[in-house]
């Protein structure tokens, strides 16, 4: 294989204005430059469909069933009819192909249907077969005179996204299809392979331009599949093999702090530690000191589950840079985390006579000043607090090690204004996050730290106990309620809240605190949601978190830093709607203390099969990060909660749910290639040096853009 190394060659071709393609004109050129940002080819060519639809075969009406997620129909137009009123109008055309009738039913756009669809004559349908009345009908189905060209089937039609306002202009998939085809029929000899021979051979992966032919016009099922898999490959080694070129290059030009000595690590180890730690909490502290020995600066992501013991992680972490002559400090979301870590912090930091300070927003004018003069004289050695840690007032003598615990993932700037407090050495980084996220989004998100994960409770903690019941149940959950209170403990009663029905919410939380006081006479109870003031809410909290009132019925409020280890009992009401890492967050407000702990998940009795999976999932596992592979393959990698990852991983093709594999391969070559050819000087290489000239290029046309 050759590969034309001058890159204007293929810039020049995909850079042609889109209105000189065949078929294409000034008119429609304008739309799709408004509606799609489609200006050049290479545009075009890189407007991918998200699904296509299946138009190989075509069924019979006689043979339709409702598993069918969709159904292609050949067959004549009978007549048409107008019926109902007002929103209900609509236009019904029966449809009939030699084994029964249908009906093709449209509730928008009725006036333009009626005058352009012809009786008598012949079109193919495709859409969702619903059996209504003991007859099949279609609404909405894509509609489309029966032709030579599409009279046989026999191809897969890709969806693209699109506008109303084009589809108003008829410009549909169909019509992109077509001028798809007209580009890809002049493009072929310009399009370049942007993957090694090594890999395209090793993975049996077509070329780019046999990719992009058949993602956009497949024949079958089979090169279909072909394409994409070669098209998410591609996509997800590039995705890594920036990423890891990253970590490579902190890893060879920054240097980091040799932290070898470990005065005050060995004090605390043998006279202090409050318990055993877990065999997860050694193996990541052994991973973080061989990074502090290297002399590279450590980038390391510490994943671990509510209540796995990562607060004393990041503290012994800490000490090794305070042996070290340098400081440490610890970054949190919220006011509220940054105390608990403080709270935590500070029990381990006082038994070594360690000075450690909190920093935030509400930080009084004189302390602040006086915690300012003691970082920058290094007699303070740890401090926690929230953003206002990246001020620029604030300096270190010499700080050595940040840790930062994302709830979201904090924006890169800011780690790097972490990193600039230390003039003279980066200092080493640790990222906390208490969200376990799945391997493939923790590999596309974070594939430039290195990861370890604490995947194991401390011993002897008893694992919460989580039930399923139903509404008509209730009466039997507060039967256990009170014997729970009885014994001395409290309890959480849970309702959603979402924005949309907040005024419904409430109702339903209201409506839920009348029942529970009647159910519970002589039980005093809290009540807290989002619509108290501050003040009232930390009343009520403060109540419950003294043991004064046992049930607290709220809305999702709670879910953050509240921890009241006498709290037994999780009740979520209308459990089915909430996401799967919602309510393995509630659940962990609970099994806190030495108590046995339970969470009881209330659902209506006819659930969706996606809840009945979140609900049986939560009964099974206790585990966040296998609640975390669920919860992927339920909702797509589009919102996965705590990563925000739209706009952080851009990916078109791949899907992070069902590609891992791939993904894995993907990354596994990057590294192989990085660690041979860091350059990428040899000759087989030089695709890919091409292709990351030309989506640098890109990116900057895109940052012109927007
Ligand atoms: P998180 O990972 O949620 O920050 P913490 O560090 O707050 O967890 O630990 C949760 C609780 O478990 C704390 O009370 C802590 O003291 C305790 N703990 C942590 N590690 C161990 C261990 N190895 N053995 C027993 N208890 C532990
Ligand atoms: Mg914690």
């Amino acid at each position: 294989m050759t590969f034309d190394t001058n890159p204007s060659v293929r810039t020049r071709f995909f850079d042609t204005k889109i209105e000189f393609l065949r078929g294409v004109g000034p008119q429609k050129a304008a739309l799709l430059n408004q509606e799609l940002s489609i200006f050049t080819f290479g545009d075009l060519i890189q407007h991918y469909p998200f699904r296509h639809e299946d138009r190989t075969v075509f069924h019979q009406i006689s043979s339709l069933n409702e598993q069918m997620p969709a159904a292609q129909i050949k067959g004549r137009l009978r007549e048409m009819t107008t019926v109902g009123e007002g929103g209900k109008k609509r236009l019904v055309a029966y449809f009939s192909d030699g084994t029964g009738i249908m009906e093709l039913v449209w509730f928008q756009s009725i006036n333009w249907y009626e005058k352009s669809l012809r009786p008598n004559a012949e079109y193919i349908v495709y859409g969702k077969p619903v059996l209504f009345g003991g007859r099949w009908n279609i609404t909405h189905p894509d509609i489309e005179m029966l032709t030579q060209e599409n009279e046989r089937g026999g191809f897969w039609q890709p969806i693209y996204p699109l506008t109303e306002k084009l589809r108003r202009k008829f410009v549909d998939s169909r019509a992109i299809s077509k001028m798809m085809r007209s580009l890809l029929e002049i493009s072929r000899a310009h399009i370049r392979e942007t993957l090694p021979e090594t890999l395209t051979q090793k993975y049996r992966l077509i070329s780019k331009a046999d990719a992009l032919w058949h993602f956009h016009l497949p024949d079958s099922q089979k090169s279909l599949h072909q394409a994409q898999r070669r098209l998410k490959f591609e996509e997800l080694f590039y995705n890594q093999f920036r990423l890891i070129k990253n970590k490579l290059l902190h890893k060879t030009e920054y240097p980091g702090l040799v932290f070898s000595k470990t005065h005050l690590v060995k004090e605390f180890y043998e006279h202090f530690l409050p318990f055993q730690l877990t065999n997860a909490q050694i193996r990541v502290l052994h991973e973080i000191r061989e990074d502090l020995n290297t002399g590279k600066q450590m980038n390391r992501l510490l994943q671990g589950d509510v209540g796995s013991g990562k607060t004393i992680v990041a503290f012994i972490s800490m000490l090794f840079a305070l042996d070290n002559e340098a400081q440490a400090c610890l970054m949190a979301p919220t006011e509220i985390l940054a105390d608990q870590h403080y709270q935590g912090l500070k029990k381990f930091a006082d038994l070594l006579g360690v000075n450690i300070g909190k920093l935030t927003g509400s930080t009084k004018k004189k302390e602040r000043e006086i915690i300012h003069k003691q970082l920058l004289d290094g007699t303070m050695q740890i401090i926690v607090g929230t953003h206002a840690l990246i001020e620029d007032i604030v300096q270190f003598r010499n700080l050595g090690l940040c840790i930062i615990d994302e709830q979201h993932r904090f924006g890169v700037a800011q780690r790097a204004k972490l990193w600039a407090k230390n003039s003279r050495i980066n200092p080493h980084m640790l990222v906390m996050t208490a969200t376990p996220i799945p391997r493939t989004l923790a590999m596309t998100l974070y594939g430039d730290l290195d990861i370890s994960a604490i995947n194991e409770l401390p011993a002897g903690r008893k694992p919460i106990k989580t039930v399923h019941r139903y509404d008509a149940h209730r009466l039997s959950v507060f039967g256990f309620l009170k014997e729970e209170i009885a014994k001395g403990r409290q309890v959480y009663m849970v309702y959603p809240l979402i924005e949309e029905s907040e005024k419904m919410d409430l109702k339903d939380l209201m409506d839920g605190y009348e029942s529970v006081s009647r159910a519970f006479p002589d039980v005093p109870l809290s009540i807290l949601h989002g619509k108290m003031k501050a003040q009232d809410k930390d009343f009520e909290m403060g109540r419950f978190v003294r043991n004064e009132t046992k049930i607290m019925v709220a809305t999702t409020v709670i879910e953050v830093g509240v921890n009241v280890p006498n709290a037994s009992v999780m009740v979520i009401e209308n459990a089915e709607r909430f996401g799967l890492s919602q309510l393995h967050q509630l659940r962990g407000r609970v099994g806190r203390g030495a108590e046995q702990s339970y969470c009881i998940l209330i659902t209506d009795y006819k659930i969706s099969k996606d809840t009945k999976l979140r609900i049986e999932t939560m009964c099974r596992t206790n585990d966040g990060f296998e609640i975390a592979e669920v919860d992927l393959q339920l909702r797509g990698p589009g919102d996965i909660s705590g990563t925000q990852q739209s706009g952080l991983v851009d990916l078109l093709v791949a899907n992070l749910a069902q590609d891992g594999e791939i993904l894995k391969a993907a990354r596994q070559s990057a590294e192989e290639i990085l660690e041979k050819d860091p350059d990428l000087l040899e000759a087989v290489n030089q695709p890919i040096r091409l292709h990351l000239a030309n989506l640098r290029k890109e990116e900057t046309n895109w940052s012109r853009i927007s």
